[in-house]
């Protein structure tokens, strides 16, 4: 049995038995951590009020084998304004981080929550999320390229009403010609500095169609 002491953010935590917890960080380097918290329900409980989703913590613990077990925790940032702000996306946010398996933790994704009211703020932020969420995962939609033969989109662009875009060459009589400028508006969203202002029907709909996948892969 070893100590150990980590940074993270808390995303979730199910309460087990009478009095205990399963908690769920996200820590800086190393993706989600499950962490056992005894008696973390008990009245007496200094850990509970600190222990609540988007709250940065620094976490105090003991390893047994893979097994995390709770301590104490500090806190570095609480988040209770903004939770109060923004209520619906602030906890849609961190359960999307519930749903997949992350074993490291990317660093523009790790910029994100720590400074989650930032970006919450801004308009497309839930798709926004969700994209980078997918690339970080490896299921990024390609935007660039047709979908069956791989060649760089230019002009004619072409999509199929559910999940890829296709050059002038592959469309099929049914699929819905995409202007030239809604698709630059599209691929802004690949930026790592900035939100869009816009994004495309087609666009919400490809990241919808992704992460439905992506929940039945997980
Ligand atoms: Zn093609």
């Amino acid at each position: 049995m070893i100590y150990f002491k980590t940074k993270g953010i808390v995303i979730y935590k199910k309460r087990i038995k009478e009095n205990d917890a399963t908690v769920y960080i996200l820590t800086k380097k190393n993706g989600i951590k499950k962490i056992y918290a005894q008696g973390l329900y008990q009245i007496k409980s200094k850990n509970l009020p600190l222990i609540q989703t988007g709250n940065y913590l620094q976490i105090f613990g003991l390893k047994e084998g893979e097994n995390l077990k709770l301590i104490s925790v500090l806190p570095l940032k609480t988040r209770f304004l903004y939770f109060k702000k923004y209520p619906y996306l602030y906890l849609w946010s961190f359960s999307l981080l519930t749903k997949i398996n992350l074993l490291e933790t990317d660093d523009f994704l790790w910029k994100i929550y720590l400074h989650l009211e930032r970006f919450i703020i801004k308009k497309n932020f839930p798709h926004y999320l969700i994209f980078h969420l997918l690339r970080i995962l490896g299921f990024e939609p390609d935007l660039l390229r047709c979908f069956r033969c791989q060649r760089k989109l230019k002009k004619e662009i072409y999509f199929d009403g559910k999940k890829a875009l296709f050059c002038g060459y592959c469309k099929k009589a049914a699929y819905q010609k995409i202007s030239y400028w809604e698709w630059l508006e599209a691929i802004k969203i690949k930026s790592k500095n900035k939100i869009p202002e816009r994004v495309p029907k087609f666009l919400k709909t490809i990241i919808k169609t992704y992460f439905k996948n992506l929940k039945r892969l997980t």
